[in-house]
């Protein structure tokens, strides 16, 4: 007997009495079994008295903590159940095996597994992708015993609370303080867990919060033996300390260390709601049908918001604040600022809802508070605190009344400690308060926006600490080196002090500040985003000779795009890219969502020549595609390789793509396609006689879809390149696509590799060989081509002496005939 009968038992999906059945019966088998070989049953002891009330005490402890979400809605809450709704998961590996979408408990399986010896799962993902959340539906499932019923323990554990621990602890003090304490026999359960590591899984939120780097640098194996805090976490990580032990960890993906990477047994990335999601989302968050429908439909009006609606954190303050929303009209928000200021205004007011000011006077009436808790957010965004005892609020004198705003949620603590903890109701939102405290406040002295804005410079030289506010109060809070794991908050804060200091909200500081500093400081802001972007285009390499001018995006680079974004004024936008002098600005695996195409598009729209846009591997989805419109005039490649469009995004990027000069050549590979969108295709190939490149490999084009872009190509005298690869077009595909491109003179490469097209396809193909003048590569390999199809092809290119190759590697052919035929014609590469 080995294990997999614990595991499979019916009885192990229930919990407390039942399990503790099934495995005292599990443990008395392996122990009669003189012959197993289970490791486990070499190594069985049993299950202390005290396990199943310890267990039983951790599940309604987890189960407690984890049934309300923390919602913007201050003293509110909302059950998990009623609002959870699934995000997008995606394997940061490719997996061959896996086609359906990943599902919750996908993150623990096996499913994408890279490295089998490796216990850690990371699920990486931005600020408000819903990371906390996901762990916390997992907490509330297993404890209700819905899903991962393997374990018998989770303990979940919070790296922003294990930053407040200072004292050296072992890994069994670290289990039981900061999760649940056993009444009882606390080494036996303790000694038991070590013996099964299996049995257990460990989840760490927001390793991006802990105030240390990940480091391999000290190894530690002994599970008593004391260390801090954070050496036990690297050390659980990488397995040195209980192996076998399942790790979940999450983290923002700027925050990964590249040296955590090989501990890795697969990285999961969280990449918010789709389009689906975002309706499942306001529909569960409006009780009342038709407002949610009126909330959908304005967002179906302001597709810059529809997009920032991906992100949860986001979605979830746009569904908050409903109201302000509907009855802002023309107004409705565009930017990240604009969101979070409604959301500000919604909270102010409704804490006094009787005396509230009309107008924009709102902020000054608050403008204590907002100072008060802007301190207390600015302090702990510069040294990684983000949880703040009573004292920390006294020092920044915010009252009762301050808290009672909303923005302030008690810590869920899971430890034994009495103290109250605050912590802001989420991280973005702690540094838009720091951000209001940088524009607002006369105590921030004048480097605070320079050293917010050079963050990588600060990085290298590592002189954070010495060039933040000099205001004596906070000096103490500016000592520390800033480490990466900062910057992604440090980010979030400069894009939104780009966003408040915007001409557009200046009417909303008056009386508030003076105007002339505010103007100051938003041309300082303007300066360093001027000289952030001029830092880039300086690192450009010139050109190999023959070859194009390309910029590869370094990181930072969409950060600056964001933060001009949110300035919204064209001016700066059409300064920053006058200096921009490239053909191709390649922006492939750097995270690209709907809100970055938004930005993208505003600042690009103002390059001064016409590039190459490649934007491979990111997450454009439909909403990215129609806000990328904007600067369709200056692309003359659009690259969007795997970034899940469908056809409905390209209806809507066609329509506009054709009235566009410059628009030469488009990439799709690896997207959502079917036949659906080759109409849109074909009377692009009609409308547009000077269109080059085509590629829509590995989508799922079938001969409808082929026989639709033969109309096209009927018709179309300019295109060079058409890429099919890995369709289902067959042979009625394919002849079609033969006998609109027979009497092509400008085709010079095509590929139907792996479409299934048989010899009366090749045939077919072969007229094309024979007619072509232009036609240089012809791509057929991982087809069912047989001997009398080739035979043709060979017959076409004796007539042809333009053909380089055709490529047939893979079809249906014996060794006998591929040698044959080689030596018939040295151009057929098998
Ligand atoms: P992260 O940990 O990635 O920063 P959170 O999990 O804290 O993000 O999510 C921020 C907010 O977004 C949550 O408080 C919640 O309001 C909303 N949210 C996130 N994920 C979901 C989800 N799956 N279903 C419903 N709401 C969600």
């Amino acid at each position: 007997m080995t294990c997999d009968y614990l595991f499979t038992h019916p009885l192990s999906r229930s919990k407390g009495e039942s399990a503790a059945a099934v495995i005292l019966q599990y443990i008395q088998r392996t122990q009669e079994s003189q012959e197993s070989t289970s490791p486990l049953s070499q190594n069985t002891s049993t299950p202390p008295k005290e396990f199943f009330k310890y267990q039983k005490k951790l599940i309604s402890s987890v189960s407690a903590q984890s049934y309300f979400l923390s919602t913007y809605g201050g003293t509110s809450h909302m059950s998990l159940d009623d609002i959870y709704t699934e995000g997008q998961l995606e394997l940061a590996h490719d997996c061959v095996d896996i086609s359906a979408p990943l599902g919750l408990e996908d993150v623990v399986g096996s499913a994408g597994t890279v490295n089998e010896e490796a216990d850690t799962v990371l699920v990486s993902g931005e600020a408000g992708s819903g990371k906390s959340t996901l762990l916390q539906r997992l907490h509330l499932l297993w404890a209700r015993g819905a899903a991962l019923q393997d374990f018998l323990l989770l303990f979940p554990f919070s790296c922003r609370r294990l930053n407040s621990e200072s004292r050296d602890m072992s890994v069994q003090e670290l289990v039981f303080q900061h999760c649940c304490w056993p009444d009882r026999e606390q080494e036996e359960i303790f000694q038991f867990i070590v013996d099964h590591p299996h049995l257990i899984l460990f989840t760490f939120d927001g390793l991006d919060e802990l105030k240390q780097s990940f480091s391999d640098e000290h190894r530690l194996c002994c599970p008593t033996q004391p260390a801090p805090v954070h050496v036990l976490l690297f050390n659980l990580i990488q397995g040195f300390l209980m192996k076998g032990v399942r790790k979940v960890v999450t983290s923002r993906p700027e925050a990964v260390a590249p040296l955590l990477k090989k501990h890795l047994r697969k990285e999961v990335f969280l990449k918010g709601f789709s389009p689906a999601g975002i309706d499942i989302f306001v529909r569960k968050h409006h009780s009342d049908s038709t407002v949610a429908a009126k909330v959908l439909q304005s967002l179906q009006t302001n597709t810059a918001l529809l997009g920032l609606c991906h992100s949860p954190v986001l979605c979830s303050i746009v569904s908050q604040c409903h109201k302000e929303l509907l009855g802002c009209g023309e107004g409705s928000p565009q930017t990240i600022t604009d969101v979070y200021l409604m959301i500000l205004q919604h909270f102010l007011q409704h804490q006094s809802p009787m005396k509230s000011s009309v107008g924009l006077g709102w902020l000054q009436e608050h403008l204590k508070t907002v100072l008060r808790m802007g301190q207390l957010a600015f302090e702990g965004i510069a040294t990684s605190c983000y949880v703040f005892s009573g004292a920390d609020l006294e020092i920044c004198c915010i009252t009762e009344k301050d808290i009672c705003t909303g923005f302030l949620m008690q810590s869920k603590d899971m430890s034994s400690s009495q103290s109250i903890h605050y912590e802001f109701l989420h991280v973005t939102m702690q540094c838009f308060f720091a951000a209001l405290y940088i524009v607002l406040s006369t105590n921030t002295d004048r480097s605070a926006i320079l050293t917010l804005f050079k963050l990588q410079q600060l990085k290298e030289t590592g002189c954070f600490g010495a060039c933040l506010p000099s205001a004596d109060q906070q000096k103490h809070a500016f000592e520390e080196d800033a480490t990466a794991e900062q910057t992604p908050n440090l980010q979030i804060t400069a894009t939104f002090v780009s966003g408040l200091l915007s001409q557009r909200h200046q009417s909303l500081w008056l009386h508030c500040c003076s105007s002339a500093i505010l103007e100051k400081k938003a041309r300082q802001v303007e300066r360093c985003l001027s000289k952030g972007m001029q830092k880039h285009f300086k690192s450009i390499p010139q050109p190999v000779q023959g070859e194009k001018k390309s910029m590869h995006a370094m990181p930072g680079f969409v950060w600056l795009i964001k933060c001009i974004y949110e300035m919204q004024e064209s001016r700066i936008a059409k300064d920053a890219m006058s200096k921009l002098e490239v053909d191709h600005l390649k922006l492939t695996y750097c995270n690209i969502g709907p809100v970055e195409c938004t930005a993208l598009a505003y600042v690009l729209q103002h390059l001064r020549n016409p590039v190459g846009l490649q934007l491979d591997n990111n997450s454009v989805g439909d909403v990215g595609v129609e806000q990328l419109l904007p600067c369709m005039d200056i692309c003359k490649s659009l690259y969007l390789r795997n970034n899940n469009i469908t056809d409905e995004g390209i209806r809507k990027l066609l329509a506009k793509g054709i009235q566009c000069d410059n628009f030469q050549k488009i990439a799709l590979f690896n997207n959502n396609l079917t036949d659906a969108c080759t109409q849109h295709f074909s009377h692009l190939l009609r409308t547009k006689q000077d269109f080059l490149s085509l590629r829509l490999g590995n989508n799922n084009i079938t001969a409808e879809g082929a026989k639709q872009l033969a109309e096209g190509l009927k018709n179309n005298h300019s295109l060079m390149y058409l890429g099919l690869w890995g369709n289902k077009i067959g042979d009625a595909g394919a002849e079609a696509l033969a006998s609109a491109l027979e009497n092509s003179k400008t085709l010079l490469w095509l590929s139907l590799v792996g479409n299934g097209v048989g010899s009366v396809g090749a045939c077919a193909l072969a007229r094309v060989i024979r007619n072509s003048t232009s036609l240089e590569e012809l791509w057929l390999t991982e087809n069912c081509i047989t001997r009398a199809g080739v035979e043709s092809l060979i017959q076409a290119l004796q007539h042809n002496t333009h053909v380089k190759s055709v490529w047939l590697r893979n079809n249906d052919l014996s060794a006998e005939e591929v040698e044959e035929m080689t030596q018939q014609e040295s151009r057929l590469i098998f």
